[in-house]
């Protein structure tokens, strides 16, 4: 077991660290940072500079214009992409359409890469994943979910109401997540469906205001009346949808815990810069134990967060599907990357309440990876229901 980056991974991490310092640093100040999220014409500023960079897409496979990295690789690129808040914007790997072209690239046939994965994968365009919906349809629990898709022709009519979808302002192109049933009236499970956006049938009805603020295109309500689909919309198999829902999902959490390990540490950073040079009583900050000792609990939290990632990816990249591992990675990474945030804050004493520093930012935007892609109460039931069933030994 060793832990050597490979050279190409020492030389990938040297290169997204130079690029987000030097490049996208400076377009934290810029105004089209608005409340729900960098706007459209910024990240296509952003996109074009990683593009220019080589450096777009590192998680497509190569046919499809991307570069090919294993989950490892991602680990190390990822992890430094998260330094910025706008970093993976840049890099287009930021969520939802990480998670979205991953499941392409998985699932989609070759016509469907090529009108869907291979403009998503140049940072053309943009993508949103429709599967949470308002009380009582699906949340942490999917089996709930309201939106039906019946039979219509050769294809398939979709309604129902879906909610806090990121990115579904400006986005073209949506995965829709709905129960199916066939032509007798039967529930034949959930599917995938794939449709073009903006689409006859689909309104997005309010964006939401929320904490965060970090997503092109926020987060949505969206209503679907009909929306009309072909037969050879349905991504994989019809009935399939909450196995492929689970493909998506196991990196995809992962992916989160490797960008906020990034966003954790520019908090943890600033605020060590903080407690070196400031002074209180007549002593620097960091010489107090009660600041010290929270820097060393950031640095403990992050290289916990840090070896649950690590091992984590090493399993995907042996070919499993690594839901157990994704599993306590998320709840792990989500509470101490939290943690975190929180102390960095508390070392700026009122400096951190301000946006005259990042942290205000990652702190606020860190909060709702404790919910989406599972809370971590789920994950805790879940894992809770697997050590039940396997017993001891
Ligand atoms: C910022 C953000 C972005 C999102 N983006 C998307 C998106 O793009 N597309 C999309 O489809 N969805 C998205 N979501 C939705 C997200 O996936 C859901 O919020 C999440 O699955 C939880 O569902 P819920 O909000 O309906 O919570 P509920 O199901 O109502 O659960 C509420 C709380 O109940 C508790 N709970 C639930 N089940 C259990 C249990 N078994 N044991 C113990 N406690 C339990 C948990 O504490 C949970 O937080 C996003 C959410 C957020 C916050």
């Amino acid at each position: 077991m060793g832990f050597d980056l490979t050279k190409e991974q020492q030389e990938l991490k040297e290169r997204v660290t130079a690029f987000v310092r030097d490049k996208v640093i400076p377009f934290e100040s810029d105004p089209r940072r608005t409340a729900h999220g960098p706007t459209d014409p910024l990240r296509d500023d952003l996109v074009a500079l990683a593009k220019a960079e080589g450096l777009l897409s590192p998680h497509v496979s190569e046919a499809w214009g991307g570069m090919g990295a294993d989950h490892m690789t991602k680990a190390i690129m990822f992890e430094a992409s998260g330094y910025s808040m706008l970093g993976p914007i840049a890099m287009n790997i930021a969520a939802p359409d990480e998670g979205n072209m991953h499941l392409f690239d998985e699932v989609a046939t070759e016509a469907q890469k090529e009108q869907y994965l291979r403009p998503l994968a140049g940072g053309e365009k943009r993508s949103v994943f429709l599967m949470t919906e308002p009380s009582p349809g699906a949340g942490s629990d999917p089996s709930a979910m309201l939106t039906e898709a019946r039979p219509d022709g050769n294809g398939w009519k979709i309604s129902g109401t879906k909610w806090l979808i990121t990115g579904a302002e400006g986005a073209e192109m949506g995965i829709v997540m709905a129960r199916t049933f066939d032509d007798a009236g039967e529930d034949i499970g959930a599917s995938m469906f794939l449709t073009p956006l903006p689409a006859d049938g689909l309104k997005i009805t309010r964006v939401l205001d929320t904490m965060d603020s970090s997503f092109t295109g926020g987060h949505a309500v969206v209503e679907m009346d009909g929306l009309r689909v072909d037969g050879d919309a349905v991504l994989g198999e019809v009935g399939k949808g909450f196995r492929y829902a689970q493909v998506r999902l196991a990196p995809a959490r992962l992916t989160h815990c490797m960008r906020w390990l990034g966003a954790a540490q520019r908090a943890h950073d600033i605020a060590c810069d903080y407690a070196r040079e400031r002074e209180a009583f007549k002593t620097k900050l960091i010489d107090h134990e009660g600041v010290g000792f929270q820097l060393a609990d950031n640095e403990m939290d992050m290289h916990t967060a840090r070896l649950a990632i690590w091992h984590c990816a090493w399993v995907l990249d042996q070919g499993e599907p690594g839901g157990r591992e994704s599993s306590m990675a998320k709840v792990i990474c989500s509470e101490a990357l939290y943690r975190v945030a929180d102390r960095a804050l508390q070392v700026l004493g009122g400096l951190g309440m301000t946006r005259d520093t990042e942290v205000e930012r990652i702190f606020r935007e860190m909060r709702g990876f404790r919910i989406y892609d599972g809370p971590s109460e789920v994950h805790r039931w879940s894992l809770a229901k697997q050590i039940k069933r396997r017993g001891n030994g």
